[in-house]
């Protein structure tokens, strides 16, 4: 993949372009909230469509000349109701992160009460960290997973709902391993007359495809990031039943954002085609099939999995069992040296600081899209064992690192 207009223009950011296709192609990438796009969905994104402002909404624009704008942002909204089922599609988000804020913006005032899991537990931080503008402008507070089980407490949320009377309930999660019961945190949110917001940033590739259980239909607002499984490049959605759908509008613009980036909701739109194909839904499957060969991988090596295996597309090790003297972070650096890119993250219970914590987070997304099957990330979990096992050892990280050359070689990305 060539930059030949940019290299002309500015050498240096070509430079760095070719560093991180480069990368991306001798790497495996296993960050549980990266994918790769198809060469359609960049694209797309690289289109003149990044010249036009849209303010506003298909046939309602400030501006005039909005006339393709208006195109594939319909595309984009029809494509997304048949993906996921919802009565309404905002696809104007710059991110999930800006998705939640319409949601908050729509429906609360500052001083509001946020119900949502503990960031160490697998949540996120737009659902009320104290860093966050949801920690700073919302009375927050949080459940946990059991952490002996590593799933969600459900009756503790339950009970943590009477006892605080928030007017939002947060789910949907980041570091997760499990299916989530909607209907049970639906329960919760209704018992005390609050909202329930689900997000599924990191499983909407997932929902789409059916092989997780779908909140749409359940929750009251539903918001997800478009990049990760469901592979539509960068940007982020927001549904909701039609009685909410004017204040979700609202929200995003002009309440929290100006002109949409027409160009990601164009990636929106072809990322959502691909995703209609069936193709995709084998492609889901085999995310969830290879996240479990990788579980069952890193435990006959020894290691703590987090709930014991996945459901997901994201397996969880808890190393203070296994490697009392690897924290996350040297895990993550070492494996980094050997080509695996993953990341140190916070486990339940956790006793190390959340900047370096004790457990690692390995996700299947992106493998999955180069090609990997279940006995390719069985070896990749052999892998991950033996460099956190050495991760002082030159010598076996350089061993590790000609293998991954191998299996990069062999899953070719961009022509
Ligand atoms: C990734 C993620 C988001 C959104 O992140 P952006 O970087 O803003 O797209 C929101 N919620 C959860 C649970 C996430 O994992």
């Amino acid at each position: 993949m060539e930059h030949p207009q940019v290299r002309e223009t500015d050498p240096a950011v070509a430079d760095a372009l070719a560093g991180e296709v480069r990368r991306q192609q001798d790497t495996l990438a296993m960050i549980a909230s990266e994918n790769h796009v198809s060469e359609a969905v960049l694209e797309a994104q690289g289109s003149a469509l990044t010249n036009k402002y849209a303010e506003g909404y298909p046939g309602e624009r400030y501006y005039a000349g909005c006339e393709h704008a208006d195109e594939v942002e319909q595309l984009a909204v029809e494509r997304a109701k048949e993906l996921w089922g919802a009565d309404h599609v905002n696809v104007q988000p710059h991110s999930g992160t800006q998705a939640n804020m319409a949601v908050y913006l729509a429906v609360l005032d500052p001083g509001d009460r946020i119900l949502s899991l503990e960031l160490e537990h697998g949540g996120h931080l737009s659902h009320g960290h104290p860093a966050n503008f949801t920690g700073q402008l919302f009375d927050v507070e949080q459940y946990r997973v059991d952490p002996e089980t590593g799933y969600i407490d459900y009756e503790a949320l339950a009970a943590r709902a009477e006892s605080f009377d928030p007017d939002i309930v947060v789910s949907g999660f980041s570091a997760y391993p499990r299916e989530v019961e909607w209907d049970r945190i639906q329960a919760a949110a209704d018992a005390v007359d609050a909202y329930h917001l689900s997000d599924i940033a990191h499983i909407t590739g997932l929902v789409a495809a059916g092989v997780h259980d779908s909140p749409v239909g359940v929750a009251d607002f539903v918001t997800g990031s478009t990049h990760k499984t469901i592979r539509a490049g960068r940007g982020g959605i927001v549904m909701c039943d039609e009685e909410y759908a004017d204040d979700v509008d609202a929200a995003v613009f002009p309440g929290g954002q100006g002109g949409p980036l027409m160009h990601n909701v164009a990636g929106k739109a072809v990322g959502f085609e691909e995703a209609l194909r069936p193709e995709f839904e084998a492609y889901a499957r085999q995310v969830v099939d290879n996240a479990e060969a990788l579980a069952a991988s890193f435990a006959d090596n020894g290691f703590e999995v987090v709930s014991g295996g996945t459901d997901t597309h994201l397996v969880l090790v808890d190393l203070r069992e296994s490697h009392p003297d690897v924290s996350g972070g040297d895990a993550e650096d070492a494996l980094a040296d050997a080509g695996i890119v993953l990341n140190a993250n916070t486990v339940p219970g956790e006793t190390r600081s959340p900047f370096d914590p004790s457990g690692i987070r390995a996700g299947t997304p992106a493998l999955t899209t180069r090609g990997f099957d279940e006995a390719a990330h069985r070896e990749v979990g052999d892998l991950i064992h033996r460099v956190v096992d050495n991760v002082d050892d030159d010598s076996v990280i350089a061993e590790v690192r000609e293998r991954v050359d191998e299996l990069t070689d062999e899953h070719p990305l961009y022509d």
